[in-house]
């Protein structure tokens, strides 16, 4: 019997934001390899499962990488339903063409479940569409963190998402702005976006560094542009099940243009 590997998106934090697709693939496993950005509670989908722990310091280097590939590619073989669990999207900032790349080399079977990312997951929580008719056409999904791990930004959509540059906000501020992004354009930041103990703040490029303190150490990620206006103040503070933090929301128009 040959096992095979189904990557699925766990979404971005709240265990009911998997797909019904990606839970079944759960009931189904026989091993679970998950990362660290994985909600807990989405053991009870695959309680049979042998549940095993990539996402700990040490698995993120490329040694660690090697490692996952291997141990994928050893349970599919050893005819196992193998779950690579990963947070959010799996296409997305989740190395998944290594651990394609891996499976295909060893001839195992696989498929991929899409997820919730996170940039999608923040903007549904804040009602902040990332497209706006006429002001918002297109989006980026972009990591300001190089290879090198230096920073990174650019301003190529109408919208742009930063992931993985919680820790340099500062840095991104000045970055955005050698991009070529005017001083004033409003910036949205949302850590743990989906979840419960979600939080969520408004700036401008400018100011962008204040976000720091209250996002320190939580997966966050910044949106940038059209797709960060907020629609209404009076909007927001009805309809709001999360405390909103920050005064930036005022005054800022969805029609309003940035440059
Ligand atoms: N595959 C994931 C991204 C993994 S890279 C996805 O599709 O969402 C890890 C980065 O994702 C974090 O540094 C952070 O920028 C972002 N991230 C992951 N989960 C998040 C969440 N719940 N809220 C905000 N940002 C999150």
């Amino acid at each position: 019997m040959t096992g095979h590997v189904a990557f699925v998106g766990a979404g971005p934090g709240a265990a009911d934001l998997i797909t019904v697709r990606g839970a079944a693939r759960l009931a189904q496993a026989d091993v679970v390899l998950f990362d660290a950005l994985t909600d807990p509670a989405l053991r009870g989908l695959a309680p049979r499962a042998r549940w095993i722990d990539v996402g700990k310091r040490g698995f993120a280097d490329s040694t660690g990488q090697a490692t996952i590939n291997a141990l994928l590619v050893r349970h599919a073989n050893e005819g196992r339903v193998v779950v690579r669990l990963k947070g959010g999207d799996p296409s997305v900032f989740g190395r998944l063409e290594e651990e394609l790349q891996a499976l295909a080399q060893a001839g195992v079977a696989c498929e991929v479940v899409p997820g919730v990312t996170a940039a999608l997951a923040a903007a549904a929580a804040t009602r902040r569409p990332l497209t706006r008719r006429g002001v918002g056409r297109s989006v980026s999904l972009a990591t300001a963190m190089t290879r090198e791990g230096r920073l990174q930004a650019t301003r190529t959509a109408d919208t742009e998402v930063f992931y993985m540059a919680g820790r340099q906000l500062a840095a991104l501020s000045r970055r955005l702005l050698a991009a070529g992004w005017p001083a004033a354009t409003p910036v949205c930041v949302v850590s743990r976006a989906g979840g419960p103990d979600q939080r969520e703040s408004d700036h401008t490029v400018l100011d962008l560094a204040r976000a720091a303190v209250l996002h320190a150490g939580r997966p966050t990620v910044v949106t940038v542009g059209a797709g960060a206006v907020a629609l209404s103040a009076v909007t927001d503070a009805a309809m709001s099940p999360t405390r909103s933090y920050g005064p930036a929301t005022l005054g800022r128009g969805i029609g309003q243009r940035l440059s």
